[in-house]
């Protein structure tokens, strides 16, 4: 299972960060991918990046907090691709700040991406991973891009916290449910990754928070710890990987 030629991924938070960094690396190791997420230019964009070095992609404009959408989305793939094998659920939202006197939509994006999001394309990716597992490359495979901050906890990063340990928490017993049934399921922990996530956190958030000379990962470093795990053979699961910067 050392390249992904003949195998579908589907990478949700694809139009930037470590989505696009991660479905261009699929795409280059020969999966078709879908592009999930729902500024479409960006996605296009990428798509037309990935065929331009001979990869092939499939734009998907789907805002996933909408469990139609989630479902219409892997749909498309299945009828563009024929099947699924590999689910990244990677698009997430960070809004840091103190619990005290936040602005709660802040907490109900945080949960309908990083929670709600996940579920539904989990759910409806399930019964098509299922089907792929059984097949020639003999497993098929969810990746779920968590965080550091699933396994630790800080002030202003509670609602973040919780979201992220309750993907870890559903990703192990996930994995429980269906690894009897060759469907891998590896969570990834990034530590802090120089992308756009910490652009959408309030400014009097951002300046009370002092990144004077803080290390941070590139995209490709998440990217590459996904494409080690869905690439490993069929009888090999990476339940987790955690990547911290050097020296953090
Ligand atoms: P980005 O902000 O660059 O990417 C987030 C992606 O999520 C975008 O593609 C965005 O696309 C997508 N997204 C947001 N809301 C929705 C939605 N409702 N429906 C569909 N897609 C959506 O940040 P990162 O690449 O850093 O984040 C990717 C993942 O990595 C997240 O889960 C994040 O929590 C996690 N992570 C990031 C770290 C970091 O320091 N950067 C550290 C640890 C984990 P669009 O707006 O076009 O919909």
């Amino acid at each position: 299972m050392s390249n992904l030629t003949g195998s579908t991924a589907l990478v949700t938070g694809a139009s930037s960060g470590i989505g696009e960094t991660t479905a261009l690396a699929l795409a280059a190791l020969g999966a078709d991918v879908a592009l999930v997420a729902r500024r479409e230019d960006r996605l296009h964009d990428l798509a037309a990046r990935i065929r331009s070095a001979g990869g092939s992609a499939h734009p998907i404009v789907a805002d996933i907090t909408d469990a139609g959408q989630a479902q219409a989305a892997v749909e498309e793939t299945v009828r563009t691709f024929g099947g699924l094998d590999v689910l990244v659920n990677n698009a997430g939202v960070m809004l840091l700040g103190p619990i005290e006197g936040a602005p709660t939509e802040e907490w109900d994006r945080m949960i309908a991406v990083n929670v709600q999001g996940l579920l539904y394309t989990t759910h409806a990716a399930l019964p098509h991973l299922l089907k792929a597992a059984g097949g020639v490359r003999g497993a098929a495979d969810v990746v779920n891009v968590s965080s550091e901050a699933g396994r630790t906890t800080a002030p202003g990063m509670g609602v973040y916290n919780l979201t992220k340990h309750g993907v870890g928490a559903f990703s192990d017993a996930l994995r429980k449910e269906v690894s009897t049934r060759d469907v891998r399921v590896t969570l990834v922990e990034p530590g802090p990754v120089a992308t756009e996530l910490f652009t959408h956190i309030r400014p009097e958030v951002l300046a009370g928070w002092d990144s004077e000379g803080a290390k941070l990962l590139q995209a490709q470093d998440v990217a590459d710890a996904i494409t080690y795990a869905v690439t490993r053979p069929a009888h090999a699961a990476v339940n987790e990987v955690l990547v911290r910067p050097n020296g953090a």
